[in-house]
Order: structure tokens, then sequence, then C-alpha cells
């Protein structure tokens, strides 16, 4: 990818990768100290970053927000007092959002809070139960089938109280009103491509829009999935207009390819900019049409809602086998595949702010280009073709309907082309931005 050779974010990847380690062991959930704390952490890197808690029984569209819960400690012991299961191994090992509990049992009665991935024998599954109060633990098929019959322990120190939910939210402000929204989620425990990536790189991102003077306004998201989302756009509902684009951010560590899963409108402004600027930059990606699960697409593209925001991704959720285990772990992601998604990211964002509409000042016939050395003298022979291509149909399309971005696509030239030969035309004063 071209995009990689961009100097000045050399070594971002590894660093993306650093910040995720520090979050990976924060045990998070969709309310609670661990997304305080993760958000926290965030707002190290994002001084400007709001927190916002909305009480538990808060009514958001057709939910309510759930107490909050929070968890110390976990743990089962053998008859010998040896901990057979222990939270602090690894947050994955309790149902998240567990109630408290500390009780005997014999296994086969322990056994119905077990669970386990038959197929993938040593990897601990990740399982919720938000709003059906249960309790349990997650452990290996092999360690589960392992278990001698005996008496066990059962502990989880957690509590589940009226509270608030916790979200940030952190607006750049541009010349205009007219808003781009980068959303993620912040509520998964430890792993990594889901969800860890998400929040890093759109940590990085903001940090990087946030030192520049931009065109368009900047609104970043970090929710919890679902309930955090519902909770933003139920506060928000009246703003809504704004949003000129958008994109959830998750799945952005793994090795694999991008996937890009077009909005619900499916021709949106950013469904084009997003799959242009994949077809210019990337040699192999996938275009997932828009579906109603998956991640917070769900909610911004509700029928009553139907924003125009899609999600940029590596492999997609469901789509990896370390998906929802602990396999999506530190190893799994890779710090080149979370630059080159950082690299993407960014990219959106420039030419967002670099997608003007031009009218053509000479539109009588075509202007004499060689007379501006505009003609022959630029580059090998490939280039020259394609800089005068570019130059032809940028001047034939300006007519102030057609924004670069739609002669891009049009002429079936790189947008950083078109850009770049936009500029020149504009130094020749044969094109004006309108
Ligand atoms: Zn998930």
């Amino acid at each position: 990818m071209a995009l990689l050779e961009n100097e000045s974010f050399d070594g971002i990847g590894k660093q993306i990768h650093e910040f995720m380690t520090n979050l990976y062991p924060i045990c998070r959930s969709i309310t609670g100290n661990g997304v305080r704390d993760s958000l926290k952490q965030i707002k190290q890197y994002l001084p400007n970053l709001e927190i916002h808690e909305v009480p538990s029984g808060s009514e958001v569209f057709d939910w309510k927000i759930p107490n909050e819960w929070n968890i110390k400690d976990a743990f089962v012991k053998n008859s010998l007092g040896e901990k057979v299961i222990d939270f602090n191994n690894s947050n994955l090992h309790v149902l998240n959002y567990s109630t408290p509990i500390h009780t005997k049992l014999h296994l086969d009665e322990l056994k119905k809070h077990l669970f386990s991935l038959e197929k993938y024998p040593d990897w601990i599954p990740y399982k919720t139960s938000y709003y059906d109060q249960n309790w349990g633990f997650c452990l290996s098929h092999n360690q589960l089938i392992n278990l001698p019959e005996d008496e066990y322990e059962v502990s989880i120190d957690s509590s589940l109280e009226s509270g608030s939910l916790t979200y940030g939210e952190l607006l750049l402000k541009g010349e205009t009103d007219d808003e781009v929204i980068f959303s993620t989620y912040v509520c998964h425990p430890s792993m990594c491509n889901d969800n860890l990536s998400g929040p890093t790189i759109l940590t990085y991102l903001a940090k990087e829009i946030s030192k520049r003077k931009t065109k368009l306004s900047y609104r970043f998201l970090f929710l919890p999935e679902t309930i955090g989302a519902i909770t933003w756009l139920s506060i928000n509902k009246n703003n809504l207009n704004k949003i000129k684009a958008g994109l959830v951010a998750t799945c952005l560590g793994d090795p694999g390819n991008f996937t890009y899963k077009k909005s619900k409108l499916g021709i949106s402004y950013i469904d084009k900019i997003t799959i242009k600027l994949l077809e210019d930059n990337s040699s192999d990606f996938k275009i997932e049409e828009f579906k109603p699960f998956g991640s917070d697409e769900r909610q911004y593209c509700s029928p009553g809602i139907n924003l125009p925001i899609g999600s940029l991704m590596k492999t997609m959720y469901y789509k990896f086998p370390e998906y929802h285990t602990s396999a999506d772990n530190l190893e799994f992601v890779t710090p080149k595949s979370l630059e080159s998604s950082f690299l993407m990211y960014y990219k959106i964002y420039e030419t967002l702010e670099d997608n003007d509409y031009y009218e053509n000042l000479n539109p009588m016939c075509e202007p004499q280009l060689g007379k501006r050395g505009l003609r022959n003298n630029i580059g090998g022979p490939k280039e020259t073709n394609n800089f005068q291509e570019s130059i032809d149909w940028i001047l034939n399309m300006s007519d102030g309907k057609n924004s670069l971005l739609d002669i891009a696509i049009k002429s079936n030239l790189n947008f950083e082309l078109i850009k770049k030969c936009a500029d020149i035309l504009e130094k020749n004063q044969l094109i004006k931005k309108i």
C-alpha cells in the first residue's frame, strides 16, 4: 500500500499496539469502572475528551440503562482449596455481568454455569449476560472435561447496583458544523481485534486530527456497544441532521485484508469515499452489503435514524476463529496491521477534507495547456499519461456539480492524483474552488 511510505507516521502501529497493551488487562463491560478506567487512559491522549455518566434506570428509546456492574475477584476452588478457575489469570473466565455469589456446589450443579468452546478446546470463550441475571464461568474445553467429581467453592465478588453508564465523546470543531462521526465501543474485556483495535486507532486518529485546522467537524464516540449507541442517539436525536458521514471502527488489527460494510443507504458519501480509497490503495479487499447485525451500525442505520454510517474493518467479526475468545489477544493483532488501518482511516479523513467542488474558469472549449507548461513535460511516460488524463477530466467535469471524488470515480484515476492536479490547475488560475 502506497500510504505506508508516509514518513510522518513511521512506527505508529507499534505505538498503537503499546497503548493496546496498557488497556488489555482491564475488565470492561457495558457499565462500570472498567469503562471509566479505559476512558481515563484515552483521555491522557485526548485531554478534551468529555466523559458522560447516564444514570441507571434512564430510558433511552425502548431501552433502560441497566444497573452498573463491577467486579473485584472471582474463582472456583476444589475441595483441597486450590483455585481451578481464577479471574486473575483471565477476566474472560467470568460470565460478563455475573451476579455476586459465594456457595459450594458439586460438579454436575457447577457445570450448569460453565461455558466452553468444543471446536477450539484450548481457548476461553467470551460470554455475557447483561439483561438476564445469571452467573457463570468460562473456561477452555480441555479444562472443563478434565474437572474431576468434587465439591467446589464458587465465589464471584461482583456488584450489580444503581450507578451509571459511562461513555466518552470528543468534538473537534471545524469551520463548518457539518459533522463526521467516528464511533467505536469500549465494552469488551481482554480482547484485541474485537475490540481494542477500534478505540486505540480512533484515539490516535483523533490526536492527529486535533492538531489540524479542519473544514468539517469530527465527533469521536467511545461507547459501550449497543446500549451506548442507543443512549447517545437518544440524547442527541435532534442534532443528527449535521452528520454527513461516519464509520464504526472495529476489528482493525488482524493480519487480514480490509472489509468495508456499507451503510444501509448503500450509496452514501462515506460508501463512495471508502470504496474509492480501497480501490486506490489496496490490492485486495471485500465489500459487504449492509446487514442488520454486527456492531453499532445496527443503531445508526435503524429506520428512524438511517445515518450515512458504514464500518471499515480488516477481517469482519464472526469471520475469524479467534473472535470472542482468549485467542483474540496481543499476539493476534499486529503493529503492521494496526498501522495500515490507521493510515486508511487517516486517508479517509484527508479525502473528506480535500473533496472540493471547482468551477472551470475557461469553460469555452479546452484551454491551451501547452503555453502554461501543462502538456508533455511532467513526469515519465506513464505518469505523464495519468497526469494529462487527470487534467483533462478535471477541466471537463469542473462545472460546480462534480466533486473531486466524483471526477476520480468517473475517470477511474487515483483520488490523490486528481487532488494534486486540481491544486496545479488552481495555481494556474484555470479552476476555482466553489
Ligand atoms: Zn464483540
